[in-house]
């Protein structure tokens, strides 16, 4: 066995991949469990992130899916990343929005993921690039350690808390057709601040993709 494969093995041991819509065990080639399987229903939702930028979502902020993104993030899921990706790379797929010549995705800032361990939008991005053989590149950096968007009151003060949060780091977007990849799109504020700060450095145009959006957008 190669160390890698043993490496895998260990961690599916201590982090047995799970179904993300009920938290249940299920096997490596699994999308989900039969039970979710049975009740899946995909629902496109199609958005605006701030400033008219289209947003394409596999599924509504509803339960189970907005379960699905709340546990991934705040109860450490990353095995859902590949299972969510795989929705958000079908949808791509059906809608033949593959228009885009590089996945990178919201940041966050570094207090954060030391300790979430990890950035929930950069695994999906990371899952993404690899189903639809579009690199993923990091190209955005948070600026400051800006208080959650949810706990803003109104659409002005979340266009406040995000106004020159992202700045362009890594590689270049210039000339490039962007996909920002999220987990979830609410009011849109933060998605839109990001390719705010792409358009600038001369991304030739900027579309996102989230796991959940909102459907009365
Ligand atoms: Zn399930």
């Amino acid at each position: 066995m190669k160390l890698s494969g043993l490496f895998n093995r260990l961690m599916s041991r201590i982090y047995p991949p799970r179904c993300p819509y009920c938290d249940g065990v299920i096997s490596e080639d699994r999308l989900s469990c039969d039970e979710c399987a049975k009740k899946l229903e995909v629902l496109p939702v199609c958005s605006y992130a701030m400033g008219g930028v289209p947003c394409l979502s596999p599924f509504p902020y509803d339960p189970p899916y907005s379960d699905a993104v709340k546990r991934m993030k705040f109860h450490r899921r990353p095995s859902y990343a590949p299972r969510l990706a795989a929705q958000m790379a079908l949808i791509i797929a059906e809608r033949e929005k593959t228009d885009f010549d590089v996945i990178t995705c919201v940041p966050v800032h570094p207090k954060r993921i030391r300790r979430r361990g990890f950035n929930q939008a950069e695994l999906l991005a990371r899952e993404l690039a690899s189903l639809t053989e579009v690199p993923y590149e990091p190209m955005l950096r948070k600026t400051r350690d800006n208080p959650p968007q949810h706990k803003m009151n109104g659409f002005p003060e979340k266009i406040k808390n995000v106004r020159g949060l992202f700045k362009v780091e890594g590689s270049a977007p210039r000339g490039r057709r962007v996909l920002i990849v999220d987990d979830v799109i609410t009011s849109g504020a933060t998605l839109g601040a990001c390719a705010r700060a792409l358009k600038n450095s001369g991304a030739s145009a900027v579309s996102c993709v989230t796991v959940c959006g909102q459907r009365n957008k």
